[in-house]
């Protein structure tokens, strides 16, 4: 019969753990292959990203394709629908954190930045730029921020199912341009 020191020996010496640790790895290595990331043409902007992270501040952020961006002076990202006039009081403004930064470029253009530390998620800029504009900001997952849960939060309640894994070695998804959607 083995002996309790023995079989202590065979137990942390590898003999037993061997399996249980060989499945561990499968699974961290499973679970790093591939991460969660927002679609952003499957994205509504309902709000829902702002709120349903399991981190106190949201680990989605706002993004900007500039290749995509028209840099226009009235920019529909930038300003409210139902604004006082184009100025840059914050009634005016859609972003409720002042995490749009605008700068001007050249007659009549300008830049927009987004200031992530300060952006929430919440995709009014997104709803906006897209219903009026180009189409240029998005919704993104920033993996700097993200915990990976195993079973994303706002994957499970995001109405249009546009939270997805995708493979690490491509962790984010860019807008396509309007003549290739299909
Ligand atoms: S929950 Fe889904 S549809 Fe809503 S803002 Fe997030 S990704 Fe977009
Ligand atoms: S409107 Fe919302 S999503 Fe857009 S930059 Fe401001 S906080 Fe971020
Ligand atoms: S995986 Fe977790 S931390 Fe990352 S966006 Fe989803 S709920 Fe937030």
């Amino acid at each position: 019969m083995i002996s309790t020191r023995k079989f202590l020996r065979v137990l942390f010496g590898g003999g037993l753990l061997a399996p249980f640790l060989w499945l561990a790895g499968k699974r961290k290595s499973r679970k790093a292959a591939f991460l969660w990331q927002i679609d952003p043409d499957k994205c509504i902007q309902c709000g829902k990203c702002e709120t349903a992270c399991v981190l106190e501040h949201s680990a989605v952020k706002c993004v900007h394709q500039y290749a995509a961006c028209g840099y226009c002076l009235f920019c529909s990202g930038y300003y409210q629908d139902k604004r006082v006039k184009f100025d840059t009081a914050a009634e005016n403004l859609r972003c409720p954190t002042d995490a749009i930064k605008r700068t001007y470029i050249e007659d009549p253009y300008f830049e927009y930045t987004i200031d992530e530390s300060a952006c929430i998620g919440c995709g009014r800029c997104v709803k906006g730029c897209a219903a009026y504009g180009n189409g240029s900001l998005f919704l993104q997952i920033r993996h700097e921020l993200c915990k990976q849960c195993n079973q994303c939060r706002i994957a499970e309640i995001c109405p249009s199912h546009a939270v997805i894994r995708v493979p690490a070695d491509q962790p984010y998804i860019f807008k396509r341009p309007p003549e290739v959607k299909t």
